[in-house]
């Protein structure tokens, strides 16, 4: 039988409703979105939609074809998609004036494809209507199909993300129908398509893992050529999900971001709180300001190895993310 763990200090929450909460929620509503904030009971929606005023959209329904342990996303059979989703997820972004756009969704096992041309078309539509506006994507697995990761890889986002959300050893009992070595393929094949995007996975602890495990798991994301990772503190969403068995400490997040950082990652995020899309533009500007700084102190003698990103892409977004003080949207977090 498991045991409960009463929650740690530091991971009480702060409820700082405001204005800007209910303006998020009055937008997303209007527009019939999900967000995967509210869909994943994420212990950051305070923060993200009231100081920040962002938020990350989920799309292709609320609904999802597997059942991880984790997660609170509903299970079942998901409705059609919407024709006109893209479109609105980019006019909400607008409205919003969200700088950084992270896009996630539910995994559609039913569809032929996966759901990646619906992803690729909502970053498509985002970049059509706010070409200064990065995005990133959270993609399923696309149960490891080449041809549905190259339409999302093509499709240029900033960022490309697929979690591996724990290691080895548990993925087995945590994920569905999910598994490790599929994901590892999903990032490795996103390389081998484009040696320059940027790629990023995320984890979570707490699920009984150890130290070791983690820093094996660490090593392997970054063995795909893997720019950015994310490790956080896995939170029980309700009774019917898999227990916590490890509340790790902050100092210990410390200990893992700095191994990460040793293995080569460009941006490593580490703490309780840090979920795959916390702080997900503010990576993405630092990422770049310090490959901007390397290159600067660099002489331009050697190339690129092959996984090494551009930086910036290419295209109208040559410019952005831009220097956010000088940017009239609001600073991507
Ligand atoms: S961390 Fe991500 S999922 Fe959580 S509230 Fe913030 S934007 Fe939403």
């Amino acid at each position: 039988m498991s045991t409960y763990l009463r929650k740690p200090e530091w991971l009480r929450i702060k409820l700082d409703t405001n204005a800007n909460t209910a303006e998020v929620r009055r937008n997303l509503r209007s527009k019939g979105l999900h967000t995967v904030c509210e869909e994943a009971a994420c212990p950051n929606l305070h923060e993200c939609w009231s100081r920040h005023r962002t938020a990350t959209f989920i799309i292709l329904g609320d609904t999802c074809t597997r059942s991880c342990r984790f997660c609170a996303v509903k299970t079942g059979r998901p409705a059609p998609p919407e024709e006109d989703e893209p479109q609105r997820v980019a006019e909400s972004v607008q409205q919003l004036e969200i700088a950084h756009a992270v896009i996630t969704m539910v995994n559609r096992d039913d569809l032929p494809d996966g759901g990646a041309s619906y992803l690729a078309a909502t970053g498509k539509a985002i970049n059509a209507l706010l070409p200064e506006v990065t995005v990133e994507y959270l993609s399923s697995d696309m149960l490891g199909r080449e041809k549905d990761i190259a339409v999302l890889v093509e499709s240029q986002p900033e960022i490309l993300g697929h979690n591996l959300e724990t290691v080895r050893r548990l993925s087995p009992s945590v994920r569905s129908r999910s598994n490790y070595d599929r994901s590892l393929n999903f990032l490795r094949i996103a390389r081998r398509i484009d040696s320059s995007i940027l790629l990023k996975s995320s984890i979570m602890l707490g699920l009984g893992e150890t130290m070791d495990e983690i820093l094996e798991t660490l090593q392997d994301i970054r063995n795909t050529g893997c720019n950015l990772v994310n490790i956080g503190q896995y939170l029980q969403p309700s009774r019917q999900h898999l227990p916590v068995q490890k509340y790790w400490r902050p100092a210990e997040f410390v200990e893992i971001m700095r191994a990460a950082q040793k293995m080569g990652f460009e941006h490593v995020e580490a703490g309780p709180m840090v979920r795959s899309s916390y702080h997900a533009g503010g990576q993405l500007n630092s990422l770049l300001q310090e490959r901007r700084q390397k290159s600067a102190q660099k002489p331009q003698t050697k190339p690129a190895a092959s996984h090494q990103p551009r930086s910036p892409r290419k295209g109208p977004k040559d410019s952005a993310p831009k220097p956010q003080a000088t940017s009239p949207r609001r600073p991507a977090v």
